[in-house]
């Protein structure tokens, strides 16, 4: 195959190879990606967030519905109901009654307000009288309007320094059922939002609560969803517009949106005991990280033993094709060129000699009655005198000089840079050495002389046109009674 065609062949082959490589590792570390993908998601949605969703949910009923259950005893309190009833004679025992309720179960403040002469008590005492047109007492009107038994509400303690505080606001009743005023007690929201706060660090989620008309009540200390804030609206964070147009309103249930670009899974459960709705929230970035730094290691890895394979299969291909090509221009018996070897390194140095019009001779060299020795001893015997002349030959020769297996038992010489006197004398120096030299075989010695036809480079001769001339002087060698070297001129065409 020409070299032109075999490299193409060879490109083509590595791209291939490359092809399939790069195809088939990409396609096993993608498959197993997606696979691992799928399970996360399955393992997020099925099991993670509802998990974390039931054990806030059981916190919550721990820290938040104690207090409800506290201030429902309260309201139900016959001490608290008679006292009021009674005319509220003493304050000072509402008072010890508050303080005992605040201390016994560890609340952050306790309050009853008298429906009848308006009276603010608390652990510390009477704070004040409140007023349907002072701004800070308006939530008690509107638990007094309310046709729930309780609110949970978020506001400032006026009896502590106006800290923000989770207030129960329960409704108190007397045994008529006419309302009487209302009692509770608060928590600091700091505690509520600590514990969001530690939910989220904990479970490495977004948590929050969302009352029934879609506002965000509560959340942790830096915000909710995209840095919202208690009192704004879902509906009014932008970057939600997904997540909304799947839940209108808040509703139970799983849910998948995409908030720029980021996928996210999101569990809303509704608390009962709160009227609010828990949403915990995560997104699939964090969750996928490790799997994608995964998925391009893999990848990497892929690239390198591809890169690898195809690097060392280049190289195997390289030394095959060297020694293919060896093969194909070297005589297997003797290990000098043949006569392909010999053609790629004789037009060149042909070429160099006409160029630099400097002398060049060939000889050609026929090993005397071959097929005699050959009939006598054996072909091995021939084999053995033709490996022995091609060392004579190899040991009689410059870096510079081509050598070649002509065919049979004819060897062909190139000599550069070299006359035909020189070239004579080396010829002669050949033709007497093998007549002298001996080769041993299975115990005889063999001998074998040499005919040596000579001519020198003329100006614009061709390879073939050399060749001939030295066969012709070999063919008068031959004639003119073998074991010599003869010489042929050029002679002009008449
Ligand atoms: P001449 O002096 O005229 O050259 O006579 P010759 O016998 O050498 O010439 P001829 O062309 O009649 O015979 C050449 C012989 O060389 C015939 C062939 O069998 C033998 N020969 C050619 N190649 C090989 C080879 O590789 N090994 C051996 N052992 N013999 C070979
Ligand atoms: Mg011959
Ligand atoms: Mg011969």
């Amino acid at each position: 195959m020409p070299l032109r065609h075999s490299r193409k062949a060879q490109t083509l082959l590595l791209l291939l190879l490359l092809a399939l490589l790069l195809s088939g590792f990409t396609a096993t570390a993608l498959v197993s990606y997606y696979t691992s993908r799928d399970n996360i998601r399955h393992s997020i949605v099925n099991t993670e967030l509802p998990l974390t969703s039931d054990n806030i949910y059981s916190e919550i009923q721990k820290d938040l519905v104690r207090p409800v259950v506290i201030s429902s005893m309260m309201a139900r309190d016959t001490f608290v109901r008679d006292w009021v009833m009674s005319g509220e004679q003493d304050p000072a025992q509402m008072t010890r009654y508050l303080r005992e309720v605040q201390e016994h179960y560890g609340a952050f403040t306790s309050f009853f307000i008298s429906e009848k002469t308006h009276t603010y008590y608390q652990a510390k005492g009477v704070l004040k009288q409140v007023s349907p047109s002072e701004p800070r007492d308006v939530w008690y009107f509107r638990v007094r309007e309310m046709q729930e038994p309780y609110e949970i509400n978020v506001d400032v303690d006026m009896a502590n320094q106006d800290r923000l505080t989770f207030f129960i606001n329960y409704k108190v009743f007397d045994y008529a059922g006419n309302f009487i005023g209302a009692t509770g007690v608060g928590l600091t929201v700091d505690a509520v939002v600590k514990l969001i706060d530690d939910y989220q660090q904990r479970y490495e989620r977004s948590v929050y609560f969302v009352d029934s008309s879609g506002r965000i009540a509560l959340t942790g200390a830096s915000g909710g969803p995209l840095g919202a804030r208690a009192g704004q609206a879902l509906g009014s964070v932008a970057g939600l517009e997904a997540l909304l147009a799947k839940l209108p309103q808040p509703q139970s249930g799983h849910y998948d949106y995409q908030e720029h670009g980021r996928g996210h899974f999101l569990n809303v459960r509704f608390i009962p005991e709160l009227d609010w709705y828990l949403f915990v929230d995560k997104h699939e970035e964090g969750a996928l990280a490790g799997i994608r730094h995964t998925l391009y290691l893999n990848l990497l890895i892929c690239a390198l033993i591809s890169a690898m394979v195809l690097f060392l299969v280049y190289l195997a291909m390289r030394r095959y094709q060297r020694h293919i090509a060896t093969l194909a221009t070297t005589d297997v018996l003797t290990g000098l060129p043949n006569r392909r070897g010999f053609n790629l390194l004789a037009g060149q140095a042909l070429n160099e000699a006409q160029r630099s019009q400097s002398p060049l001779c060939a000889l050609l060299i026929d090993l005397d009655h071959f097929k005699e020795l050959n009939d006598s001893y054996g072909h091995l015997a021939g084999d053995e005198v033709l490996r022995g002349f091609a060392q004579t030959l190899q040991g009689n020769l410059r870096q510079s000089d081509i050598i070649c297996r002509w065919g049979g038992e004819e060897f062909i010489l190139l000599l550069k840079d070299t006359d035909s006197a020189t070239a004579r004398l080396l010829a002669e120096k050949l033709r007497e050495q093998s007549a002298a030299s001996s080769i041993p075989f299975n115990g005889v010695n063999l001998q074998v002389s040499t005919s040596i036809g000579l001519t020198e480079l003329h100006g614009e001769d061709s390879l073939d046109r050399l060749i001939a001339r030295a066969d012709r002087a070999l063919y008068r060698a031959k004639q003119s009674g073998r074991n010599r070297v003869c010489e042929e001129t050029f002679e002009p065409p008449a």
